[in-house]
């Protein structure tokens, strides 16, 4: 059996570990390269630990919990929260990956796909058959454009501001459907707003955010990427789609690492022919993406408490 995996990032490598790891002939094909930045708060919670645990040195900061303001006034939310550097993770599980015995390809972009024939077309014009296809390149996936499926990209906007501005994690909500975020690290905070098609209005919030907290941001770099928030299904015949590729991220707060080693490992499980793991583990997914969908004032309760 041959797996075929267009993106080498976390929901890919993850998938490239698990199939590996029963010698499954997988490649993988990145078009960044090992350690790459991944535009991303890199908040790493309880529920992305279970699925993945990590070892220590990767954690630059444990956060016991989330401050979060609604307009029903502040709210202790019971959620771990590890920060983390997204390069490091990135080769953490390259890494990994290739231990098991991935062939992990960097700089090698996926340009095509021959459905009918099973084959991947890479930018140097090599052609790569596969048996199961796994569509794990994110919010502008290839693997689901060929697939016609929709695609809901909502915007997250963030500064990486070079001191520790806060010492704990916190979200604000000012509006239904937004919210900003300060996630402190170790020696730096990602503060930004999330999520939407409007990004005059993210901004505004996150400026406003910034002078709340007496940052200047007239020298810092403007961050902005795109979550898939249209979920239309993950398995269509021998082709799969992961991570943000598969649209189950969080549209309350914009966390998807841990939907992405969730989705993974079902993926891998359905491959594996273990359909009733496979089939429970999607509803809850389900269930989950239908809850956070929902503004905060609706769900805050049920997904926070
Ligand atoms: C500003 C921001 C902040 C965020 N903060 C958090 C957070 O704190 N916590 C959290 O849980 N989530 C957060 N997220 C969401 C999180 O980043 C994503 O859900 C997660 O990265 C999804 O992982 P993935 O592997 O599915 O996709 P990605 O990480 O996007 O990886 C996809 C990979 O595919 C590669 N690729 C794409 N197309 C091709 C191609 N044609 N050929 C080959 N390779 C290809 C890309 O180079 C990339 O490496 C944030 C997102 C944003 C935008």
């Amino acid at each position: 059996m041959n797996v075929v995996i267009v993106g080498g990032n976390i929901a890919g490598l993850r998938c490239a570990e698990l199939l590996s790891n029963e010698n499954i002939n997988v490649e993988v094909f990145e078009k960044g390269n090992k350690g790459l930045y991944k535009i991303c708060a890199a908040g790493y919670t309880k529920e992305a630990m279970n699925e993945l645990l990590l070892p220590d040195y990767l954690i630059e900061r444990d956060n016991k919990y989330v401050i979060g303001e609604t307009r029903f006034g502040l709210l202790k939310i019971k959620k771990r929260i590890y920060m983390l550097s997204r390069p490091a993770l990135h080769e953490y599980q390259w890494d990994v990956a290739c231990d098991a015995g991935a062939n992990v390809h960097e700089k090698s972009q996926v340009v095509d796909i021959d459905i009918k024939e099973n084959t991947i077309e890479l930018d140097d014009s090599t052609r790569v058959r596969y048996d199961y296809l796994i569509g794990a390149d994110g919010s502008n996936s290839i693997v689901r454009k060929k697939l016609n499926l929709p695609f809901d990209n909502q915007l997250v906007l963030q500064y990486r501001v070079p001191e520790v501005v806060t010492k704990t994690v916190q979200m604000w909500f000012p509006e239904p459907y937004y919210y900003t975020y300060t996630f402190p690290h170790d020696t730096y905070t990602y503060i930004g707003c999330g999520i939407g098609k409007d990004h005059k209005k993210l901004k505004k919030y996150l400026e406003g955010r910034c002078k709340e907290l007496n940052i200047d941001t007239s020298d810092l770099k403007l961050e902005a990427f795109p979550i898939n928030l249209n979920y239309s299904g993950m398995k269509f015949k021998n082709i799969y789609l992961v991570g943000d590729a598969v649209g189950f991220a969080s549209r309350l707060t914009g966390e998807g690492i841990s939907q992405a080693l969730t989705s993974a490992r079902l993926s891998v499980s359905s491959i594996f022919g273990e359909n009733e793991k496979y089939e429970t583990g999607l509803s809850k997914m389900v269930e989950q993406m239908r809850r956070e969908s929902q503004p905060y004032f609706d769900t805050y309760n049920k997904v926070f408490k």
